[in-house]
């Protein structure tokens, strides 16, 4: 059934109104980033927490909120639904009463961006795309190919050349076409080749950030609306989240403004960015009051959490107002301090996270520090991505496995060595 909740298209910069039709991925009139916006009244008309609670868990329970008008176009695998965990170890270990774990590595490729992606990929399918490109070398780009694979269509991935390679296999083994480029040090080469490639083939863009694409960051808030049903709508005090571009800041808040609006709640979580100290270009704005347009570009980034690699914030234009509107803040952490919070993940809560995903915990104990939060906060971390995406960083926090025969004698005498 065809459904009417999608309403618009309005210009974040200018405020021209839109109306949601193929081809369209910018402001017509500026070039400025576009929101997509719904009939919020009739969304309140037909569903309510209840309506809600009766259905099975995942992304498109919330498809009076997602964009799609017919739900034969949705194309899953069957992404979200991801389980909010009590981190009693952990809170017991720092100090606090009331601490979760929003578990995102169990989608189907172990990241948040299957999230995006499923949404992504089906308005490409709506708009009848053949082919839809990528700028990313990471998990954007990686769930973009596994969503492509299933929906029959082609998919082009534009990578930095330095791509580490396990990224890059990943893509080519879901049979997306790579393509490596070479940076000229004038802006992001590969964003510059996706633009190339889609105003000159007409490609369908779908790169991670909203700023040329306003459908696929719609996917990102149904973690807090998950979030928000398996806390039984009580409204965390925090929300920490691993923050790059800024994108999926982003999409969470709009999720919970989303569901204050309906009624559904009285007030928001507070939510942080966690960027790494190697590249903090969202956070030091938020910090210094830079005008999000006139952030510059982040000279030589460098961070062990490759997932938070953004050198220009794209999205800082909605993630800086969301996190002032909510009453948050933002932290910068170092490599060590992202590494041990990977280790402390693994090690208090069973949870093997790739360093991006580990970063909202290192943000939490630097927050902890601060004394900015009370021990009794209910606090949520966002874990973003699975450590088999990185098994290069997390050799860092292990100590070498040994080799012995298999006699008595040999494993003895290494037990007395270690004890
Ligand atoms: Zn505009």
């Amino acid at each position: 059934m065809p459904h009417v909740f999608l309403k618009s298209l309005e210009c974040l910069r200018c405020g021209q109104k839109h109306r949601p039709v193929r081809g369209l991925y910018v402001c017509k009139k500026c070039g400025g980033k576009l929101e997509v916006k719904y009939d919020y009244e009739a969304i309140g008309e037909r569903i309510d927490k209840k309506a809600l609670a009766k259905r099975p868990m995942g992304v498109w329970k919330y498809r009076e909120l997602l964009p799609i008008r017919d739900q034969r176009n949705i194309v899953t695998l069957n992404e979200g639904g991801t389980p909010l965990l009590r981190a009693r170890n952990l809170a017991r270990e720092l100090g606090l009463k009331n601490l979760w774990l929003k578990d995102e590595t169990r989608n189907p490729t172990s990241s948040f961006k299957d999230r995006p992606m499923s949404v992504g990929v089906s308005k490409a399918l709506e708009f009848g795309a053949k082919t839809v490109v990528a700028a990313s070398s990471g998990n954007a780009a990686i769930a973009l190919a596994a969503y492509s694979a299933r929906a029959g269509i082609e998919c082009y991935a534009f990578v930095p050349e330095q791509a580490p390679d396990a990224k890059v296999v990943q893509l080519l083994v879901y049979g997306a076409h790579v393509i490596k480029a070479r940076s000229k040090g004038m802006g992001d080469p590969a964003y510059k080749l996706m633009q190339i490639a889609w105003e000159h083939y007409g490609w369908h863009p779908i790169p991670s950030c909203g700023t040329f694409n306003p459908y696929q960051p719609e996917g990102s808030k149904t973690m807090s609306y998950e979030i928000l049903e398996q806390l039984n709508w009580q409204v965390p005090n925090w929300v920490i989240i691993p923050t790059g571009a800024g994108t999926l800041l982003s999409g969470n808040a709009k999720g919970y403004f989303e569901f204050e609006q309906l009624g559904f709640i009285d007030r928001v979580p507070r939510l942080v960015a966690v960027q790494a100290e190697g590249c903090a270009p969202l956070a030091k704005a938020f910090k210094e009051g830079t005008p999000p347009y006139e952030i510059p570009t982040w000279p030589k980034p460098k961070t062990i959490a490759g997932g938070l690699v953004d050198p220009y914030p794209w999205d800082a234009d909605t993630a800086i107002p969301a996190i002032r509107r909510s009453g948050g803040s933002a932290e910068v952490v170092t490599d060590s301090e992202i590494l041990e919070a990977e280790r402390l993940l693994a090690r208090f809560e069973g949870i093997f996270a790739e360093p991006s995903g580990a970063a909202g915990l290192a943000g939490l104990r630097k927050m902890l520090d601060g004394g900015m939060i009370d021990p009794s906060d209910l606090v949520v971390i966002e874990v973003t991505g699975g450590g088999l995406k990185d098994i290069k960083a997390a050799t860092k926090i292990v100590p070498r496995a040994p080799v012995i025969e298999p006699k008595l004698g040999q494993l003895r005498k290494l037990l007395d060595k270690s004890h």
